[in-house]
């Protein structure tokens, strides 16, 4: 491995300090592949060095996920046994900084059967899911990612194990700001302060409706939630008043449509990676604010699965504007991992909303939130619908017009 233990040591770093932001006192779940152990004992490392209390490491192993799913019942495997309701009791409790490294294999559950998979995502997901509630918008977390070789050969098939490595480390060093001699605090710093006054002047405007259009066919209207935050880059503990940064890359603004008031369709311009598998050259459609018809090049049935999975599937939680000259659109490859997938370009989410947009919205429960509008899901599905060529305008409720976007970047 050719990235230096200097640059290591800075993102460890930059994770924990700026990244989840962990306090003195408290305890952090790091959540990180058995493959990555060297890693994590960093990053543990700088959880104690930064005061925290307790660190305690969740490890993955994504080979033994797949025996699981092919050798054991679908019952099993779906049944979430009392031990680990009891350990999702105490995070309740606990409040945990939560780190997780992603570096999975996105093929890592390919010849699963895709039906098993869904149905014991949705039973587990059903039964999990009032536990991350209750955590939800109390706790600091942060995802970054650590270039594992499975990972790194599906993003550059072409090269030896150790260049793609090599070039994935490269990529996701670009995107995260850490270079050998700079500070990458100050680098985040003025990052996130752009990316805070963007938003800034989205929620002065006060949109009550966003336009999309572009010549791939995307012509898309969406309602927006009056008083719902554009929000980006860093998030506040309301506990603790700690300022975290949960996704390292982040280049979006995002916010929580009205779920169920949006109308026509969206084109998606990147391949969209599923359950490990790909959706390619797909649109949907949306009439009262529902997904009505999907078209798939590649992964229709797929697309069709995800967007019957609930109720809440069909409708958007998630409205999210990212320029294209973002450093992940830059790379010019498509990651197969959401976190910087998502960073590319301007995209719309299946699923979930964040009930933290709205005023006082932590406090509120699922059911208050959507009362006001936020959607509601098991599933959060992020496309890509930034085309070069995109233009978004901010509709105000007096039918005033404003230019978001022009040609995919802030106009
Ligand atoms: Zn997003």
């Amino acid at each position: 491995m050719s990235v230096s233990q200097n640059l290591l040591q800075k993102y460890a770093e930059l994770i924990v300090r700026t990244g989840a932001n962990v306090r003195p006192g408290q305890v952090v779940q790091l959540t990180i592949s058995v493959e990555q152990h060297d890693f994590a004992a960093l990053v543990v490392e700088e959880c104690y060095k930064a005061g925290a209390k307790k660190v305690n490491v969740e490890w993955t192993f994504d080979r033994q996920s797949k025996l699981n799913y092919l050798y054991a019942q679908e019952d099993t495997l779906a049944t979430v046994l009392p031990w680990e309701e009891e350990k999702l009791r105490q995070m309740v409790s606990d409040l945990p900084v939560r780190i997780y490294i992603a570096s999975e294999d996105p093929d890592a559950m390919s010849g699963v059967d895709p039906e098993k998979l869904s149905a014991v995502m949705r039973r587990r997901g059903a039964v999990i899911k009032p536990y991350r509630n209750a955590i939800d918008g109390k706790h600091q977390w942060c995802i970054a990612a650590y270039p594992s070789v499975k990972w790194a050969k599906k993003c550059f098939p072409e090269a030896s194990d150790e260049e793609a490595v090599d070039r994935l480390w490269d990529a996701i060093l670009k995107t995260v700001r850490v270079r050998e001699g700079n500070d990458p605090v100050a680098a985040w710093k003025e990052h996130t302060d752009f990316i805070e006054k963007k938003a800034a002047w989205l929620n002065a405007q006060a949109f009550a409706s966003l336009r999309y259009k572009s010549a791939n066919g995307t012509d898309f209207t969406v309602d927006l939630i009056p008083g719902a935050r554009w929000e980006g880059a860093g998030a506040l503990n309301p506990v603790n008043q700690a300022f975290y940064i949960p996704n390292m890359p982040t280049e979006e603004i995002f916010t929580s449509p009205i779920a169920g008031k949006c109308e026509g369709t969206l084109v998606a311009v990147k391949p969209l990676s599923w359950n490990s598998q790909l959706i390619e050259d797909f649109s949907i459609t949306f009439k009262n604010g529902r997904a009505v018809s999907c078209k798939a090049a590649k992964g229709q049935e797929l697309l069709e699965k995800m967007i019957a999975m609930d109720e809440g599937a069909a409708m958007l939680g998630e409205v999210a504007l990212v320029p294209k000259e973002s450093p992940v659109n830059q790379c010019g490859f498509l990651f197969y991992e959401t976190l910087f997938d998502e960073n590319a370009c301007c995209h719309c989410a299946l699923g979930a909303g964040f009930k933290e947009v709205l005023p006082g919205g932590d406090d509120l429960t699922v059911e208050e939130a959507r009362e006001k509008g936020i959607n509601d899901s098991i599933i959060h599905v992020d496309f890509m619908v930034g085309a070069d060529d995109l233009f978004i305008d901010g509709v105000r409720a007096d039918g005033s017009t404003e230019p978001i976007f022009r040609h995919g970047t802030w106009a």
